[in-house]
């Protein structure tokens, strides 16, 4: 979902319903979710994973098909907890994947409960170094965390796109000064590396092109749904212009 912070509450319904049309919330793909896993220790049937942000649970059933253990997702957002919930049974794995509504900035575990927490362009609603600080006392010792976050590409950047995420999300920073971030939060940073493109225009923008038509006819009158379909096509031509400059990167730390 945008990072985009000025949308009123009484429109984050039809948000909501929007995304619940695609499979995943925000950039990523199958294989990056697994290369990301792939910098983490193997986990044995006994552990547990938590994916915050998880929306409908793209990347979760993705982590469920190499962990053997018990992964709990939170979101905010009932609709999208129905729907993981939904996908998980549908993949016969109800009985140790499971979503709860809940909010990242307070979580329902207990300190040292966890092996893994996992975070796909989510911990920016929280913040990428309030979210590294607050969660760490979750994972167990040696435990790993792995985020995906908006990230400048390059020291310097167009004025367009520095002012539109200065607006979006102005967390956003340089992937050098998020790993020193990493490290101050308490982790060793064990690797970082950059989502292709791809992750964005196929498996992102991609799908939502016929989403949006749809979306306009259902709403068809609704200033709201208008205005939030131009800033969806508005980000992803911005997007197309600028992605040398700016795109997600993926950040797994080690608990220390
Ligand atoms: N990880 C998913 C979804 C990313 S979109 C994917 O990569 O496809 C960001 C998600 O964060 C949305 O599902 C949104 O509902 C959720 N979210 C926003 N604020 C939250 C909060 N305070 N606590 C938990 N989830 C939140």
């Amino acid at each position: 979902m945008s990072e985009n912070h000025s949308i009123h509450e009484f429109d984050v319904n039809l948000i909501v319903e929007y995304f619940s049309n695609i499979n995943r919330q925000g950039p990523g793909s199958p294989e990056i979710t697994l290369k990301a896993l792939s910098f983490t220790d193997d986990l044995s049937a006994e552990a547990h994973v938590a994916d915050l942000g998880c929306g409908t649970g793209g990347q979760t059933m993705i982590l469920a098909g190499q962990i053997p253990g018990k992964i709990t997702g939170i979101d905010l957002f009932p609709a999208f907890v129905d729907l993981f919930n939904a996908n998980a049974t549908r993949l016969h794995l109800q009985d140790r994947v499971k979503c709860v509504v809940g909010s990242m900035d307070d979580l329902p575990f207990k300190e040292e409960e966890l092996d893994l927490i996992w975070s796909e362009g989510a911990i920016y609603n929280i913040g990428f170094e309030k979210g590294l600080r607050e969660w760490r006392k979750y994972l167990k010792k040696n435990g790993y965390i792995a985020v995906s976050e908006a990230s400048w590409f390059t020291e310097e950047r167009p004025k367009e796109i520095e002012q539109f995420w200065m607006e979006a999300y102005p967390g956003i920073d340089t992937v050098a000064n998020k790993v020193a971030q990493m490290q101050k939060a308490g982790y060793i940073p064990v690797a970082t590396f950059i989502l292709p493109d791809h992750c964005w225009t196929e498996h992102f923008y991609d799908p939502q092109v016929s989403v949006q038509e749809n979306f306009l006819k259902t709403h068809a009158g609704n200033k709201f749904a208008e205005n939030f379909i131009a800033y969806q096509r508005h980000e992803e031509e911005l997007y197309r212009r600028y992605y040398k400059y700016y795109g997600y990167a993926f950040y797994i730390g080690k608990k220390r």
